[in-house]
C-alpha cells in the first residue's frame, strides 16, 4: 500500500493570482465563500491526482483548513483527512476521530495560558498596524492566533512576527511556535500539528504502508514531510525558495 499525505493550498491547487496569466487546462478545485470557483489545479497537478487515483494510492489531505474551508474543496477525498494544521483528524466516514481529539485536548490544555498571553500581548501592535487578529479553535478550544494584513504589507507582518518571537523567547514559551506566510503570521503549538497527526495515522491506521509520500510547499509542512519516506515539493513554493536562498557551503 502507498499513502500520499498532502498539503492542499499551493501544493495541489492555487488561486489564479499565483498562476501565469491565461494558463489553459485548469480544473476548479475549491469554491470561494461566494460559491464561485476560487482555486484551480494545473494540468500537472490534475495529472498527479489522476495518477494516484488510477494506481490505488491512498491520498490523505494534511491541511490548515478547518471543516468549513475543507467543505469548499471540491476534489474527491475519500480516506482520512487531517485538518486544522493537524489538530483535527477526520475518519473516512467524515466523523471526527475521537482518540486523536483526546490527545489534542490534553496537549492544548497546558498551552492555554501562554497562548492567551501571546494573543493579548500582540493585539495592540497588530491593531495599530492594521492587522486583523483571529483566534482559531479546534474541538472548541483555542489553538492558534492568526494575524493577517489585508494588503499583505510585509513590513507590518514582519514587525508583528518579530514582536511575537521576542515575547515567546522572553517568556520561555517553548511549546509555541510562530509561522509566517505571504499575508499572515500565526502562533500555534510547536509539537502538536501536522507531523504528529501524520505519525498518529501512520502508526494507528497505516502501519503496513510500504511507501509514504509527503507533498507540501511551506516551511510549516517540513515536519510532516520529514515523517514520511519521500517528499515532493513544488517549484516556487516557500520551501524551495527558502532552500534556494540559503547560502550553503558547497561540499
Ligand atoms: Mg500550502
Amino acid at each position: 500500500m502507498i499513502v500520499a499525505f498532502t498539503d492542499l493550498d499551493d501544493t495541489l491547487f492555487q488561486t489564479l493570482r499565483k498562476l501565469p496569466p491565461g494558463m489553459e487546462g485548469l480544473t476548479p478545485a475549491t469554491l470561494g465563500r461566494d460559491g464561485q470557483p476560487h482555486s484551480f489545479c494545473t494540468p500537472a497537478q490534475s495529472a498527479l491526482l489522476a495518477h494516484f487515483a488510477n494506481t490505488g494510492v491512498t491520498v490523505i489531505p494534511v491541511t490548515g483548513r478547518d471543516q468549513a474551508a475543507m467543505a469548499r474543496v471540491t476534489l474527491p477525498f475519500t480516506s482520512w483527512r487531517v485538518l486544522d494544521h493537524g489538530l483535527t483528524v477526520l475518519r473516512p466516514d467524515g466523523q471526527v476521530d475521537t482518540d486523536w481529539r483526546g490527545q489534542v485536548l490534553e496537549g492544548l490544555e497546558t498551552m492555554q495560558s501562554a497562548l492567551a498571553d501571546c494573543t493579548q500581548t500582540i493585539a495592540e501592535l497588530a491593531g495599530a498596524l492594521g492587522c486583523r487578529l483571529t483566534r482559531h479553535t479546534a474541538h472548541d478550544t483555542h489553538f492558534m492566533t492568526v494575524l493577517k494584513h489585508p494588503d499583505a504589507d510585509a513590513d507590518s507582518l514582519e514587525r508583528v512576527q518579530l514582536a511575537l518571537e521576542k515575547h515567546l523567547e522572553s517568556r520561555g514559551y517553548t511549546d509555541l511556535q510562530i509561522i509566517a506566510n505571504a499575508n499572515n503570521v500565526s502562533v500555534l503549538p510547536r509539537h502538536l500539528g501536522k507531523a504528529e497527526a501524520v505519525r498518529y495515522l501512520r502508526g494507528q491506521h497505516f502501519p503496513h504502508a510500504t511507501l509514504t509520500l509527503a507533498l507540501g510547499d511551506s516551511l510549516s509542512d517540513l515536519a510532516f514531510m520529514n515523517a514520511c519516506d519521500l517528499a515532493i515539493t513544488p517549484p516556487g513554493g516557500q520551501l524551495l525558495r527558502t532552500v534556494s536562498a540559503a547560502k550553503l557551503p558547497q561540499r
